[in-house]
């Protein structure tokens, strides 16, 4: 285990002869924030002052443990080495536990989510992140019913196995697919939108769950993946963006992996010099991803002529992922998976339920 985390057991109505036990990790963010002296800037406060905040939690039917990191973050200032070590708590204290729910700024919760669907290999318990929009101490906040909602579903059970065995985004009254969410809104409580999948529950007087959509428990032993490489980018299309741009973006040194935002379907400029610049790209060994910058539909490749030449130079289509979901994919293949072909073939096709496959329009 990590020893620069504090845990701190929670005695709930359960006593000692729970039969769930749930184990939180407390991250950061705005959930756990409170004015700095001044009243002016939000700031992490400790994780004692959350739980004096949430009474609540001592009226449930389960144990409850909750580690902290040291110091907490806006997420922000969330960096791979964050992801690995959330994979390790989880690694660590999987056997001792039913569930996990993760407290976490929403800035870059989808992130999060996403990178941790990949990095958890036959993930068999719910991992559910939440958050909230107002900080806990505020009277009008979100964060008490964010936090004991995403509780209240990880413990949840069907047939004595866990109902959500997969990484989730708890918000506001939806239960997404953690790798399909996206923050969509810095203002309303209802921060996450999943435009191209079904909610996995949705949560009002009775909590509603689209049972037929939550991943199949897996079999396997369950392990995690302890790597991801940075050498990636992001590069988003706009109208005119320029060759010296673009080759100074191709450019950066040890870029291995892009992910390229494009427009509706796919589409991008046709001119030869950026056709070219991408195509020299792929030959030198980078992987280019196509995804949209549209919330909802579908990369699809052949549609219109720039997506038939995209790929004829060997861009891949992302079909329906999230840029979020995307960058982290390209991440964690790039580490883990040293066949560029095998590379290839991942990133077109669905491994933790990111996409729908969907073959190209040739
Ligand atoms: N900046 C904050 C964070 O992501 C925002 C939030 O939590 O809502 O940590």
């Amino acid at each position: 285990m990590l020893n620069y985390y504090q845990t701190i057991n929670i005695s709930t109505a359960a006593g000692h002869i729970a039969d769930t036990a749930i184990f939180v990790i407390y991250t950061g963010g705005t959930i756990g924030m409170d004015y700095d002296k001044e009243g002016k800037h939000l700031k992490p406060i400790n994780f004692e002052h959350i739980i004096e905040k949430v009474p609540e939690l001592r009226r449930f039917e389960f144990e409850l443990t909750l580690l902290s990191f040291e110091n907490p973050i806006d997420s922000a200032d969330i960096k791979v080495h964050h992801w690995i070590n959330i994979a390790r708590i989880v690694y660590d204290f999987y056997n001792d536990y039913d569930a996990f729910v993760i407290l976490h700024g929403t800035d870059t919760m989808a992130y999060t989510a996403s990178a941790l669907s990949f990095l958890f290999e036959n993930l068999a318990k719910p991992v559910i992140l939440t958050g909230a929009q107002l900080p806990i101490g505020v009277p009008r906040t979100d964060a008490r019913e964010n936090f004991i909602t995403a509780l209240e579903i990880a413990a949840m059970k069907k047939n004595g196995s866990p109902l959500v065995p997969e990484v989730c985004i708890l918000f506001d009254n939806l239960l997404l697919r953690g790798n399909r969410a996206r923050k969509v809104q810095s203002n309303n409580f209802t921060a996450f939108a999943s435009e191209n999948f079904p909610p996995l529950a949705i949560t009002g007087i009775e909590i509603r769950f689209n049972e037929s959509l939550i991943l199949p428990t897996p079999t396997g032993r369950f392990d995690i993946f302890s790597k991801m490489d940075e050498n990636v980018g992001l590069l988003k299309i706009f109208p005119g963006i320029s060759r010296k741009y673009l080759e100074h973006f191709l450019a950066t040194p040890d870029l291995r992996g892009i992910v390229m935002e494009t427009y509706g379907s796919g589409n991008t400029p046709a001119d030869s010099w950026f056709m070219n610049a991408l195509s020299q790209a792929i030959e030198n060994g980078i992987h280019i991803l196509n995804v949209s910058q549209c919330n909802g539909g579908t990369v699809i490749h052949g549609m219109y002529e720039s997506s038939k030449i995209l790929e004829s130079i060997g861009v891949i289509s992302g079909g329906d992922i999230t840029p979020e979901a995307a960058i982290a994919k390209m991440m964690f293949l790039l580490a883990n998976e040293p066949n560029p072909q095998l590379v290839r073939q991942k990133l077109a096709t669905s491994l933790r339920g990111e996409m729908t496959y969907r073959q190209s329009k040739k």
